[in-house]
């Protein structure tokens, strides 16, 4: 008998029909002779709406009590689920997080999971029973409840399906799949019918919001099988494992983006050895999480430090930048917002030099100007304007092929 552990996301559990539409698939893996473990996120908007409810009570509401509000978004869908599963005559229990073994670290809003005692949902799979966890929740050392970060459900499934040793993990959601960038952007995205660890875990951090970039990790380090798949439509997903082979000569795999990137710029800095670390120290302190970094020194002892941050933190980092201004030792700060980073995520681009000359060569022909640039072993990551941004990812998919090509084989 196989374990395998399914999770839904909150549109494939928005409402009754899609819940009842849930427990007919748990059902059918369950009478194909698997024991299963199901993971829920909140139904639909539902904790946009908590924390908006709970913005609408409080200017800084406590992140302990934000906590406790959001886990009852999970807690609905779980017992709804369990109540659909019996209904149709099978046995189903749902736990929380806490019930279910999950430990966490003892952080609020974005917590990590430190431990799983399976002992709870090993027992009650002996029984026969259909297990389902509320998803994104666990308990602290102290036994708080503490909630992994927007989107974590993806990690509770992959974590639990770690622990429980399970044959594989489905992250069943309102996409048929990964797809080479985002359908809604690009006519001719096209479905991956795979994608290595590192390459998913790459999308996923920039910007590509299919799965929780810590479930990937987690997949990665505990060697889980992941597929990605809908919940209405019946076609095979995205399997995401450790090796998967570039077919032919491609060299890229898929076309990330993020919208809503600013570009600071510190200008007459000293040029001496402690500047960055200083300066980034400072920004960290006040959990200003920068991504691209670009140093710029100037002849007269001076240098200009360049980086890129979420727009939303723009005004933080600007407050930040002045109350340190006579400490940092800088002459002034400028800034450059409306921007986007568009990447490209590749394992092909290990043994093929000369990816991001093509990217810069396709990016330039269309007068698309890139300001910043980072690069690691299988991405480059460039930020331009907002309004070319679109065009930009047009352009690379169509000079890297990616719409042309057959689904990746893995054999
Ligand atoms: N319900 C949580 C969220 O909306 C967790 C999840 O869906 O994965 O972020
Ligand atoms: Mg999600």
């Amino acid at each position: 008998m196989a374990l395998i552990v399914q999770k839904y996301g909150g549109t494939s559990v928005g409402s009754v029909e899609r819940i009842q539409n849930v427990a007919e698939r748990v059902i059918e893996t369950y009478q194909q002779g698997n024991e299963v473990v199901v993971v829920v996120s909140a139904m639909g908007k539902s904790t946009d709406h908590l924390i908006e409810l709970a913005n609408n009570i409080s200017d800084s509401p406590s992140k302990r009590e934000l906590d406790l509000l959001v886990s009852t978004g999970e807690q609905i869908s779980m017992s709804l689920l369990a109540m659909a599963i019996q209904q149709r005559g099978y046995d189903a229990v749902s736990l929380t997080g806490w019930q279910a073994g999950i430990k966490t670290e003892a952080v609020h809003g974005n917590a990590r999971i430190m431990d799983i005692d399976p002992k709870r949902i090993n027992g009650e799979l002996a029984t026969g029973k259909i297990v389902i966890v509320a998803g994104f929740q666990g308990i602290t050392e102290n036994e708080e409840i503490a909630t992994l970060g927007r989107g974590g459900s993806d990690t509770t499934a992959v974590a639990l399906a770690a622990s429980l040793k399970a044959e594989k993990c489905e992250i069943y959601t309102d996409v048929t799949g990964v797809f080479t960038t985002d359908p809604r952007v690009v006519k001719g995205a096209r479905k991956l019918e795979a994608i290595s660890y590192d390459e998913m875990l790459e999308l996923a951090n920039l910007g590509a919001g299919v799965l929780h970039p810590r479930s990937v990790e987690f997949a990665k380090n505990y060697d889980v099988p992941l597929e990605v798949r809908s919940s209405i439509d019946k076609e095979t997903g995205t399997r995401i494992e450790e090796e998967v082979e570039m077919e032919g000569n491609l060299m890229v795999r898929g076309i990330a983006f993020e919208d809503n990137v600013t570009k600071v710029t510190v200008h007459g800095l000293p040029d001496g050895m402690a500047t960055l670390s200083t300066l980034f120290t400072t920004l960290s302190n006040h959990h200003i999480n920068v991504d691209i970094i670009i140093q710029n020194t100037n002849g007269n002892q001076s240098t200009d430090i360049s980086f890129s941050v979420d727009s939303v933190a723009l005004q933080e980092t600007l407050e930040v930048l002045s109350q340190h201004q006579s400490q940092l030792n800088f002459e002034q700060v400028s800034y450059e917002g409306d921007l986007a980073k568009v990447s490209i995520v590749g394992s092909g681009m290990i043994s093929n030099p000369g990816v991001a000359a093509k990217m810069f060569d396709v990016l330039a022909r269309d007068q698309i100007k890139v300001k910043m640039v980072s690069t690691s072993e299988i991405k480059v990551s460039t930020i331009v304007d907002s309004s070319s941004m679109i065009t930009a990812i047009e352009c690379l998919h169509d000079a890297f092929e990616l719409e042309a090509r057959k689904p990746v084989s893995t054999v």
